[in-house]
């Protein structure tokens, strides 16, 4: 009997929709696999937090989930604090604390649901976005001066280290490898940037070396994006920075028909630390508690978190009852056109693992 510890933060908005109906399902894959079950600790941190405590969690918040096996996380998002305050006060001290270095995203057009792309083939869209999720433009460094006068200074500054890009090149080629296609697109900005992503491509190279298997390319971000558009199947794994990822994961998530749908996780691939799992959407303000925000990208999270603690027969079981779901159009919710709410598609979810099992 294995036993996982699974701390659960829904943080704001609809994450407090989402996480909770997370947590019936892993509560209901532990009664249907045998030798599986998880004990979910909840921790209300978020903007609720802040009004209360003026802090997004509490000082020892990271000593408190250190001995977790995993981090379940809804969102950081609040309409009446400012969303560098929520972002930086929460999500990325944990994603910064447990170095959670490489940001995955994996996007399918699951069946039943329909791509803005006309695409000729099931699986022509297929793709694993790698993020660099430590440093590049979201390192912090920087600052303002002078404030409100004329000679006002402000930067952000970009800064990449040889670790740092090293340890997400070998993590990104490894996980081509894995893959059936074994190819890995190096998206970079080399021509316009010339110190940190020029060492960003040599590195990318000598990385490259070490998988003679791996067939690799570099890409200018930019043109990644109509690539994306116009060839989707041309791609498969790919590797960029904290912002250039940033941007392509949504533009992925768009392309696979909702951002309500799409996954990721929060990864320190040498397992030092809990990794964390997370729907890519936000708070998303505009639905909060209408109950009709879309779980599949909480569920499909929860799955890459059984695929991270390596239970991959649970993982496997709870990705089909997803598929089972979204083919069924009574079960999609607005993003996606429809009408069911949070409780039917997660109700749905939960029988249909009883079946697929
Ligand atoms: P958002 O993802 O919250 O919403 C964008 C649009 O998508 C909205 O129309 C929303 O209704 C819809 N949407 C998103 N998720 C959905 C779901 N599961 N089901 C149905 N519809 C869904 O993005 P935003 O509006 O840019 O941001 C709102 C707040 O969330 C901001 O404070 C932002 O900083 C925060 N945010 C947090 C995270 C995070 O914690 N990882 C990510 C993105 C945004
Ligand atoms: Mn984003």
């Amino acid at each position: 009997m294995k036993l996982y510890n699974i701390a659960l933060i829904p943080g704001d908005g609809i994450g407090k929709e989402v996480i909770p109906a997370g947590q019936k399902i892993l509560q209901t894959l532990g009664e249907l696999e045998p030798h599986l079950s998880f004990e979910c600790s909840v921790f209300d941190w978020g903007g609720d937090y802040y009004r209360l405590h003026h802090k997004m969690m509490p000082e020892d918040g990271l000593h408190q989930l250190k001995g977790m096996d995993a981090i379940l996380f809804g969102s950081a998002g609040d309409p009446d604090i400012a969303d560098h305050i929520t972002l930086w006060g929460l999500r990325l001290k944990i994603c910064q604390g447990f170095d959670q270095y490489a940001n995955v995203r994996p996007t399918r057009i699951l069946p039943g649901i329909d791509s803005p792309l006309k695409l000729k083939h099931d699986g022509d869209l297929d793709w694993v976005i790698v993020r660099e999720n430590s440093e590049g433009e979201y390192s912090g460094v920087g600052g303002r001066v002078h404030t409100g006068h004329p000679i006002e200074v402000a930067t952000d500054v970009s800064m990449m280290t040889r670790t740092g890009v090293q340890r997400i090149m070998r993590y990104a080629f490894r996980l081509a490898q894995s893959r059936a296609k074994k190819h890995l697109t190096v998206v970079t900005k080399s021509n316009a940037q010339r110190h940190a992503m020029v060492m960003w491509d040599e590195i990318a190279a000598e990385v490259g070396s070490e998988f003679p298997d791996v067939r690799w390319e570099k890409e200018l971000v930019d043109a990644a994006t109509a690539r994306m558009v116009n060839r989707p199947q041309t791609l498969d794994t790919m590797v960029a920075t904290n912002l250039h990822a940033d941007i392509l994961s949504d533009l992925a998530a768009a392309l696979a028909g909702s951002l309500g749908i799409a996954p990721t996780g929060n990864i320190d691939p040498e397992k030092r630390y809990p990794s964390m799992f997370e729907p890519i959407h936000g708070s998303a303000f505009d639905i909060m508690g209408k109950g009709w925000a879309n779980p599949i990208g909480t569920f499909w999270s929860c799955v890459m978190m059984l695929e991270h603690l390596n239970e991959l027969k649970a993982a496997e079981r709870l990705m089909k009852a997803i598929e089972h779901v979204t083919a069924q159009k009574q079960y999609h919710t607005r993003d996606l056109a429809g009408v069911a709410t949070t409780s039917q598609v997660t109700q749905a979810v939960i029988e249909a693992l009883g079946h697929v099992g």
